[in-house]
């Protein structure tokens, strides 16, 4: 029995709305890239009885859509995953070009997708969030926005979601010296396509994956020189896509034709057999274009899910390459340190600088058409004296000055996942705070102390294998899923339990022990660490990441806190179903409507 105070804190009138009455919401997500726009679609077109409460808002820093693909503009930037599965699941591309689609392929594609669905109609552009504040008493986020970098105003909303994207931060390397340098510093995230890179000594900092991309476009301009700062080695595997989606390099050997017929054409698993009748000329072996055969036969949208299922079913099937010790991940190391001494020429020195000595698969496989090749011209230099400085007129490096005109940073990002500006949740905990140490999510999607507040990508997401769109949906999913019960339930707010998350980032660390990603690289998967966890991959396959973010909401693991002191309110309402309402009001309106209240027989 409780007590008479409790009797009285529990006793409340009953509600003047029926059972399950959805509250009005006023939803923000932070960003209009890949995810942003998924929610958008979600909202507007899958599940637009959403609309009926829920009001939503997306600011966006920039003038237009796109995120990564609008400022990543580098020259020779990618996709390293197949183009057919880096698509919006609810409208995917028959005419890629090419297997791995440019940069700009997949702008102008976004582009067309967000008019076609009006995905913009709740956009607000040149809106930049400054600072978000959670307020208990009210239940509601506080959001600092700054349009066109002038004036500041604050909203109020019930629920956050940031997709702003966990490779959105950009940032200079550290370097001593940076800010001396008198010729053309350029960021690989930020190019300048107004300047002149022929005829001049070039010098790229940096081997991820923009890196990789960036050396062979500017080793083959008129007149250049190029010398490339690396720290360490990194795999040139044939790439991403290829591996997993299968091909002569597939690394599961019994299955080599898996995929079809292997093709010296790298077909990545095209069926040439019937798109062979080509009316222009194949495209490279590291990236095969689609010829317009191909384009016709993707244009019949059976044999284009047919496509793309074959690929997703090799990218699927491949994540046993991320397993240490596995006989993939052995057969593909194989293949692998092959591939990369026949294209370094079986240069015995550039193969001991070029080809690394950790597990494949501990940083991300990075494709690199052209890469290594660069390596044989005379105009390219491998530097792997650590950087000491930045001078005025280039790079000191232990071993030698570099006198350059241009320095290429292609040196990354901020992945620690703090946003910059200040977010504060409950009791003023800020997520800097929260995550200065390491980011820790649940499973990847929210943070203890951080109600209503629900991420695309956070810490641990499926970053790691293949591509990411798929997840992204279900990711959006998962968070209406929250969305709904938040307004149906009259609930005040959720945020997962920090026991539980403990428990989740522990246990996802020793799943990690047994994958790739934890192997003896220096990787931004790991904070640009070598050692220490894993903060960017999820623990598992995307498969797996779908089984959980898909299943029954786990209620369980969150801390719900309701609008009213009887969490029955919003649940029972007045005792009636909306149903009943409704029968109710067709009986007193006369019409002769019949509402099926037996529609359970
Ligand atoms: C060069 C490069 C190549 C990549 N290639 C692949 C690939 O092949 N396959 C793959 O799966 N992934 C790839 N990725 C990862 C890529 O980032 C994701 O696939 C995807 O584009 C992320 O989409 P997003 O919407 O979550 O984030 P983003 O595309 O980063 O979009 C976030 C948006 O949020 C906005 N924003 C951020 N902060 C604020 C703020 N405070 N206020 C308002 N707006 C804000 C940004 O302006 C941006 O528009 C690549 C990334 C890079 C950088």
């Amino acid at each position: 029995m409780f007590s008479s105070s409790r009797l009285e804190e529990i006793s409340i009138p009953i509600a003047t709305h029926s059972a399950y009455h959805k509250r009005k919401l006023r939803v923000a997500t932070i960003g209009a890239g890949f995810s942003g726009l998924i929610l958008a679609h979600k909202i507007q077109h899958e599940q637009p009885e959403l609309q009926e409460f829920i009001e939503h808002v997306i600011f966006e820093t920039n003038d237009d859509i796109g995120g990564t693909w609008k400022v990543n503009t580098y020259p020779g930037v990618q996709c390293d995953v197949p183009a057919h599965l880096y698509a919006f699941p609810f409208d995917p591309n028959p005419s890629w070009s090419k297997f791995y689609a440019d940069g700009d392929e997949i702008l102008e594609y976004m582009q067309r997708i967000a008019d076609k669905w009006n995905l913009k109609r709740d956009i607000q552009f040149n809106s930049r969030v400054v600072g978000l504040e959670w307020l208990e008493t009210d239940g509601k986020w506080r959001m600092r926005v700054r349009q066109n970098d002038a004036e500041e105003r604050e909203e109020l909303f019930d629920v956050l979601v940031s997709a702003q994207g966990f490779l959105s931060q950009w940032k200079w390397p550290s370097i001593p010296g940076l800010n001396s340098f008198n010729g053309h510093k350029v960021h690989s995230a930020s190019w300048d396509h107004d300047y002149d890179y022929s005829h001049k000594r070039i010098g790229v900092i940096g081997n991820g994956s923009s890196g990789i991309q960036i050396l062979p476009q500017m080793a083959k301009l008129k007149g250049t020189t190029v010398v490339s700062f690396q720290r360490g080695a990194t795999w040139i595997t044939q790439s991403l896509g290829e591996v997993l989606a299968g091909n002569s390099g597939n690394p599961d050997s019994e299955n080599q034709d898996m995929n079809g017929a292997q093709s010296p054409n790298g077909n990545v698993g095209v069926d040439m057999a019937e798109v062979s009748e080509s009316d222009e000329e194949i495209g490279s072996n590291f990236n095969p274009r689609y010829t317009k055969a191909d384009k016709r036969k993707f244009g019949e949208k059976e044999k284009h899910r047919q496509y793309r299922k074959m690929l997703q079913q090799g990218m699927n099937k491949g994540f046993r390459i991320f397993k240490k010790g596995s006989q993939q991940n052995a057969n593909s190391t194989k293949v692998t340190i092959a591939r990369m001494r026949a294209a370094l020429n079986e240069n015995d020195e550039l193969c001991a600088k070029l080809i690394p000595d950790w597990t494949l698969g501990c940083r991300r496989l990075t494709p690199g058409e052209g890469y290594l090749e660069s390596f044989l011209l005379p105009t390219v230099t491998l530097e792997t004296s650590p950087i000491i400085e930045i001078t005025e007129t280039g790079i000191s490096t232990a071993s030698q000055n570099h006198e350059l005109d241009v320095i290429v940073c292609a040196t990354g990002f901020d992945v620690s996942h703090v946003p910059h500006y200040p977010v504060i949740g409950r009791n003023g905990t800020t997520l800097a705070e929260k995550w200065g140490v390491e980011p820790e999510s649940y499973l990847s999607v929210a943070c203890p102390e951080f109600p209503n507040y629900f991420i695309f990508t956070g810490p641990n997401a499926t970053v790691g294998h293949g591509t990411l769109i798929t997840s992204m949906t279900w990711t959006a999913d998962y968070i209406l899923r929250w969305v709904r019960k938040i307004a149906a339930e009259d609930i005040h707010s959720v945020a997962p339990r920090q026991d539980v998350t403990d428990e989740f980032v522990r246990y996802g660390d020793e799943i990690h022990k047994g994958l790739t990603w934890t192997g003896g690289c220096k990787s931004w998967y790991k904070n640009h660490r070598v050692d220490g966890r894993v903060t960017a991959t999820w623990a598992g396959s995307a498969l797996l990441y779908r089984e959980v973010i898909t299943a029954e909401l786990r209620a369980e693991d969150f801390e719900i806190r309701y609008r009213s002191r009887n969490r029955w309110k919003g649940i029972l309402g007045n005792g009636f179903t909306a149903l009943e309402e409704r029968a109710e009001r067709a009986d007193a309106e006369g019409k002769g409507e019949v509402v099926d209240l037996a529609f359970y027989l």
